[in-house]
């Protein structure tokens, strides 16, 4: 028998816990037996001392079995599934689910809403009107079944222990704790049933991780848990010193996710989610070599079967599918307000974290859990870094619903794109591969854009 105030001692005093000490505590946390103040105290405690890869994967399997873990055995194929560490404009989740679920692979997704300057995927589905994302179990199995691919938020049977611990790390000062960041991300993901899961860390000034370093030792647990665990896994670290795609906003994300799914795409967007699809093919088993995956994905891009798989997930979660064909539908802002160019050059930086800020504040994302958020406020980013630029030419365009809201982020805006005499060579998009075996540079280009 141990009591919390135990495991608090060992851990601030460095020693490592054993498997059934942490079960013990996260059991505590869920039935709210641990109060929350010994609750904070562990996890500041953990914070400073760390906590041991094998400490990582107990905490890591006793968060998912806090709740309900759902049992895919009744869906046939292989069940796969990628987490973004989130970024500005990323949208690749509402290609990936349907690509893969045209190619036989089942994809049960279970996302989240938008944080601070980063956008969420349900935040995004919820701009198409009518649709669902709050799903019971059996409606989250029988639409996997059916469509091959489904698209939840999270509900508060899964990883209870993470709400209360997220919440109070949030308070405490310990979000940025390597383990605590594992266990929480793992947990969540590996409760929804993948058997091949493949991680996308960004890194640039507008990713969690900024630095390439920091971007990697995260990339490098969140695997080795996940293969400890029996789970095939990979990670890619990918460039977030731009925005991913044109499109940033609810609504205008949905848009250019469709114009993927109908063949075409910003090159960026293609590639990145192309890398990753081609990957999830790969370790499924279902494809051997990148060129292959690669034909495959294209293919079905090009022959419509990939937007048909993204239909019918958006019809049986109630949306009305009438946006997805004809994507004006989709809600639009009244008010649009460009920003040029004072000067010519070359563009050689973004504040892609500014932009994302900056979007929350025009109504597409929040600042407290409370707040509506405007399913069609957002930014068009028309230059890329390195691209020359003349005296005028239109850097960004803003999408809102009144001028008033625009105005309080013109300023910024205007000093968000850094322009140079001299041209820079971009960041490359991808950067690095983590797999359990070691970590490579992006050398070769798998996937062909064009
Ligand atoms: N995302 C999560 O779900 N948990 C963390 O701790 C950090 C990012």
């Amino acid at each position: 028998m141990f009591t919390a105030k135990e495991i608090i001692t060992k851990k601030r005093s460095g020693i490592g816990l054993s498997d059934e000490e942490i079960r013990f505590f996260i059991k505590g946390v869920t039935t709210g037996e641990i109060p929350d103040y010994q609750v904070s105290a562990f996890l500041m405690a953990t914070y400073l001392k760390g906590m041991s890869f094998e400490e990582t994967k107990s905490m890591t399997l006793a968060m998912m079995n806090s709740g309900n873990v759902f049992d895919l055995s009744r869906v046939s194929g292989v069940k796969a599934d990628k987490h973004s560490t989130g970024g500005v404009g990323d949208k690749v989740s509402l290609i990936l689910a349907p690509l893969l679920a045209s190619c036989g692979i089942k994809v049960p997704m279970i996302s989240g809403r938008g944080l601070g300057h980063t956008g969420g995927t349900l935040d995004k589905l919820e701009s198409i009107p009518g649709m669902r994302t709050r799903l019971t179990r059996d409606e989250f199995i029988t639409i996997l079944e059916k469509v091959g691919c489904v698209m939840s938020g999270q509900t508060d049977e899964v990883v209870p222990a993470d709400r209360k611990m997220y919440a109070l790390r949030d308070v405490t000062g310990t979000v940025e704790s390597l383990p605590l960041i594992v266990s929480s991300i793992l947990s969540k993901k590996l409760a929804a049933g993948p058997e091949v899961i493949v991680f996308d860390v960004k890194s640039g000034n507008g990713a969690f991780m900024r630095s390439e370093n920091d971007a990697v030792e995260l990339a490098n647990l969140l695997v080795k848990v996940s293969t400890s665990m029996n789970r095939k896994a990979c990670a890619y670290i990918t460039d977030m010193s731009q925005p991913l795609g044109k499109r940033i906003g609810n609504s205008l994300e949905v848009g250019e996710a469709l114009e993927m799914l109908r063949g075409g795409g910003p090159p960026d967007l293609v590639q990145v989610t192309l890398t990753l699809c081609a990957e999830i093919l790969k370790l499924s088993g279902k494809e051997s070599t990148y060129e292959d995956a690669s034909r495959v994905l294209r293919a079905n891009l090009g022959n419509g079967s990939a937007f048909e798989k993204f239909r019918e997930l958006v019809k049986l979660q109630d949306g009305d599918v009438r946006a997805i064909d004809n994507p004006s539908l989709l809600p639009s802002s009244k008010v649009k307000e460009e920003v040029r160019a004072e000067q010519p050059g070359y563009l050689t930086g973004i504040d892609t974290k500014f932009l994302g800020d900056a979007c929350a504040l025009i109504g597409a994302g929040r600042r407290t859990a409370e707040d509506e958020i405007d399913p069609a406020a957002g930014m068009v980013v028309e230059k890329r870094l390195g691209d020359s630029i003349r005296n005028g030419d239109v850097l960004i365009t803003v999408f809102a619903e009144s001028r008033e809201r625009i105005a309080s982020i013109l300023p910024g805006l205007k000093t968000a794109f850094k322009i140079t005499p001299e041209k820079i060579q971009p960041p490359p998009l991808i950067r690095k591969v983590v797999r359990v075996e070691g970590v490579e540079d992006w050398k070769m280009a798998p996937v062909r854009t064009s």
